[in-house]
């Protein structure tokens, strides 16, 4: 009997989720086709963590430079060219989208440049007009920037836009606290941008553990940047030499070369017809899943920020992959969103894993707090004071260990085979029963001791 269906599954956006879905769909042996408006690879290759990450390292260039000349290496003129670095990053990125393009190719993954429209709950239609039949549809579209709404944003760039610019900006106004706002202030603060960090609450970074959290404002006003904290934008305006007046609602008016947003990201939905299936959005605009993955309609999925359950690349792949093994491979796998491992690549960077010491008050009668504050031996070569520091949040019953916060150097470097043993369910004990390596800032993890008056009963 012919299939009824084109395809066993068609994904709509090649990034993270989507990619992964797709060649593990097919190595279970399902016809799979994927449809990419934009460029394979998605937020994370394209306009994400990866290129981000190359300018994290290449900001650091010039604090080690700095560095190595005071501790006796003799370095002449030194300067940076933002032109030969970003077209460093795009070329890396072009690489890449290669080298994903190729997995599918060689997963027998048909792919499809332009954009697709469910038509129906097993139909879709191509932006070439093509109509398409599918057992199975996955949505993977991600998420998208979002710009709040003031007088001049159309002058603002976000994210997106900011590995493209024409000119490094001297002066940078980077609007938001979270992980992309504090990244990116980063990275232009250490290139030599005169950056101002303007967030509508009085922190960074509000998720994360907050004894961590507020370590790192001193020292980006150490390292140079202004912080501006209980501050909107109120408006933005143009000046005749191409620069940017940005008003704040402190009253603070601040030249700038760039603006950039970075206010959250909101799911990839628009346009998708996805009434045409039957599928309403949730609250905050994200298509709602079960543990499955699986949407109101029963032969629809989606995973990755489209979701709006964790938006982290990591946990889209795994969402992928659990989506292909369940429906594809016979082994139903649903993925465990609590214990995530993530990072903020701030300079110093802020890793953590499981339950702030909040958290863990509010679900465990009994906690132990464990820290360590100290100085890393690489910081000794700088003249600034930054320290490290890290801190387990420990369940006073059982004495396993329920969370882990970091700030420091290499801190996501750490932390992630720390994120192992704690996902394992190990003790305080676990980890002090095992030896230093010395001397390393990780040894700190197998030397943390107690603070006093931290275990009270609640
Ligand atoms: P976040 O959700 O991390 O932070 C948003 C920030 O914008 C917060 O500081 C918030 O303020 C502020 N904000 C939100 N809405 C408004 C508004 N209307 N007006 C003014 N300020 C506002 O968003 P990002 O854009 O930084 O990142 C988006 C997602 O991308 C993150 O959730 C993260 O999952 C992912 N990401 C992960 C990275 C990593 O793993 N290293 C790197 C980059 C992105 P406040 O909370 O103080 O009220």
């Amino acid at each position: 009997m012919p299939d009824p269906f084109d395809y066993d599954l068609f994904v709509i956006g090649a990034g993270s989720g989507g990619v992964r879905a797709s060649r593990i769909a097919a190595g279970h042996g399902a016809r799979v086709a994927i449809a990419e408006e934009y460029r394979i690879g998605g937020t994370c290759v394209i306009r994400g963590c990866v290129p981000k990450k190359m300018l994290v390292y290449a900001s650091m260039f010039a604090d080690e430079l700095h560095h190595a000349r005071n501790k006796g290496w003799t370095i002449g003129d030194a300067s940076f060219d933002w032109a030969t670095l970003r077209d460093f990053v795009n070329s890396d990125v072009d690489r890449l989208e290669g080298l994903y393009g190729n997995t599918l190719g060689s997963a027998g993954v048909e792919s499809f440049a332009e954009r697709a429209v469910i038509t129906g709950p097993n139909t879709l239609r191509l932006a070439s007009g093509r109509e398409i039949s599918a057992a199975h549809i996955l949505i993977a579209t991600g998420s998208w920037p979002v710009m709040p709404d003031f007088a001049g944003a159309e002058h603002c760039i976000t994210s997106n836009e900011v590995f493209h610019l024409e000119e490094f900006p001297q002066r940078m106004v980077v609007m938001g606290g979270g992980y992309i706002a504090v990244e990116f202030a980063g990275v232009f603060n250490a290139l030599g941008s005169k950056v101002t960090l303007v967030n509508r609450s009085e922190t960074i970074l509000r998720s994360y553990e907050q004894g961590i959290v507020e370590r790192l404002p001193p020292i980006m006003q150490a390292r140079g940047m202004d912080l501006q904290f209980n501050a909107r934008i109120e408006h933005v305006t143009k000046l005749d030499d191409g620069s940017l007046r940005v008003t704040l609602s402190n009253g603070a008016v601040i030249d700038a070369d760039q603006v950039l947003v970075a206010t959250g990201r909101a799911p990839n939905t628009a346009g998708l017809g996805l009434e045409n299936a039957g599928i309403a959005l949730g609250s905050k605009g994200e298509i709602p899943v079960d543990a499955f993955s699986r949407t109101s309609c029963e032969n629809i999925y989606a995973v990755g920020d489209v979701t709006d359950r964790v938006q982290l690349t990591p946990v889209a792949i795994l969402e992928g992959h659990a989506f292909a093994d369940t429906v594809f491979g016979g082994k139903p796998r649903k993925v465990d969103h609590a214990t995530i491992p993530t990072a903020v690549f701030s300079q110093p960077s802020i890793a953590s894993v499981g339950l702030t010491e909040e958290q863990a008050r509010q679900q465990y009668s009994e906690i132990n707090i464990y820290t360590s504050d100290f100085r890393p031996m690489k910081n000794i070569f700088s003249p600034r004071m930054e320290r490290g520091f890290y801190k387990m949040v420990v369940d006073g019953a059982s004495d396993r260990v329920l969370g882990l916060h970091m700030i420091g150097p290499e801190s996501a470097e750490i932390l992630q085979s720390a994120a192992i043993a704690i996902k394992a369910g190990l003790t305080k004990a676990d980890f002090d029963d095992t030896t230093a390596i010395h001397p390393t800032m990780a040894e700190e993890l197998v030397l943390l001791k107690q603070v006093a008056g931290c275990n009270a009963l609640l």
